[in-house]
């Protein structure tokens, strides 16, 4: 199956870089400068039509809407949680589910993107990779995810100060999209969410990791880490088998040493399997060297996964296990459990319900 975008005739408007925006200006005969314009009307003032841009020509506006399409998707629902999380599932133009999700931080609100319909990376313990991958996401259905939880935050007056690249999807199997996605809500004509606010997180594709050191600027890097050892990490992410840990710690070596950036470790604590005091041990051999910080997972339960959940002493026998070792550790705190809980399991709810 070839790994394209969904292509409808008419391009996503959110899908443009402020720099794709100004040749299209001006290839059509255009200013370059009503880019700027246009990103205002999009991102700050978020009008849904092309026909509410009344500071641009009726003609411009009209040639707008031959272009491109403006809106991406729908709101299927959504669930709020207690602690204040808003969980969306929204609907494609080709009828495929996405979920985003908004979380409330002491420091903002940070949005949670899904980058692709589906997964194909086959991580043992995650739900959103179990239907396989259908499409990865246009630029411009990513950007539309902030959106969308943007206007959902202005009922409140707020704004969406982070953005993670967590949800659904590997979002290095689609790097061209991600790029544009981060010019585009970085851009401080528009959503202006600054580059060190803005996290993306990898299963580990190595090349991209290589790739993301000289394209990814300012933004922060995740690595799903999940195992010590690279016998226990093939167990929990098949991945690696073509991107053994020795290659994937060469490539954060790397990346820390060219961007003088910190790099963030996602490490699930999947009961039974990778939780105990040795792991830890064996956890700061391996990274304790590196600028870098861990971040402990504790399972997120998934009906079709057998992992149970590691005790509370024990999750913080880990941590301390790793601080007494110097490393900087923080334990995710777990929001919206009252409502689906972990990535990909509203979404697989919903296709669930509608084919069963
Ligand atoms: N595909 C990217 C983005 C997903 S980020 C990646 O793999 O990094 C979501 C994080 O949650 C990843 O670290 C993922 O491994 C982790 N995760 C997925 N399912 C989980 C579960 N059931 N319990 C705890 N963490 C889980």
């Amino acid at each position: 199956m070839p790994l394209t975008s969904y292509t409808s005739e008419k391009p996503l408007i959110y899908s443009l870089t402020p720099d794709e925006m100004k040749e299209w200006l001006v290839e059509i005969g255009d200013k370059a400068f009503r880019a700027q314009q246009i990103f205002d009307w999009l991102y700050v003032k978020r009008v849904r039509s092309f026909e509410e841009m009344t500071n641009l020509s009726k003609d411009l506006r009209q040639k707008l809407s031959e272009t491109f399409r403006i809106e991406a998707m729908e709101e299927i629902t959504h669930q709020t949680s207690q602690d204040g999380t808003v969980k969306f599932l929204f609907k494609l133009v080709d009828g495929h589910a996405i979920e985003t999700v908004i979380m409330r931080h002491s420091y903002g609100n940070s949005i949670c993107v899904t980058t692709q319909v589906g997964c194909r990376i086959g991580c043992t313990f995650c739900a959103s990779t179990l239907g396989g991958l259908k499409r990865n996401l246009d630029a411009g259905e990513i950007v539309a995810q902030v959106l969308m939880a943007q206007r959902k935050l202005d009922e409140e007056g707020a704004r969406v100060s982070h953005v993670v690249v967590m949800g659904i999807g590997e979002p290095f199997e689609n790097f061209e999209n991600l790029i544009a996605f981060l010019r585009i809500i970085n851009d401080n004509r528009g959503l202006n969410i600054g580059a060190r606010h803005i996290t993306v997180s990898t299963s580990g594709i190595v090349p991209k990791i290589y790739e993301f050191a000289e394209r990814g600027g300012q933004v922060n890097l995740a690595i799903s880490l999940h195992a010590p050892n690279t016998e226990l990490r093939t167990k929990l992410m098949p991945i690696n088998r073509g991107f053994p840990l020795e290659k994937l710690l060469e490539a954060c070596r790397y990346y820390i040493a060219k961007t003088g950036r910190r790099i963030s470790f996602e490490y699930g604590l999947f009961g039974g399997t990778n939780d105990q005091p040795e792991h830890a041990e064996e956890l700061a051999d391996l990274i304790g060297d590196m600028l870098c910080h861990v971040n402990l997972i504790p399972v997120n339960y998934v009906p079709e996964r057998d992992y149970v959940r590691t005790p509370r002493n024990e999750i913080f026998q880990f941590k301390n296990i790793l601080e007494d070792r110097g490393i900087n550790v923080t334990i995710r705190r777990e929001q919206g459990s009252d409502i689906a809980a972990a990535c990909g399991q509203l979404r697989a709810q919903y296709a669930k319900e509608t084919v069963g």
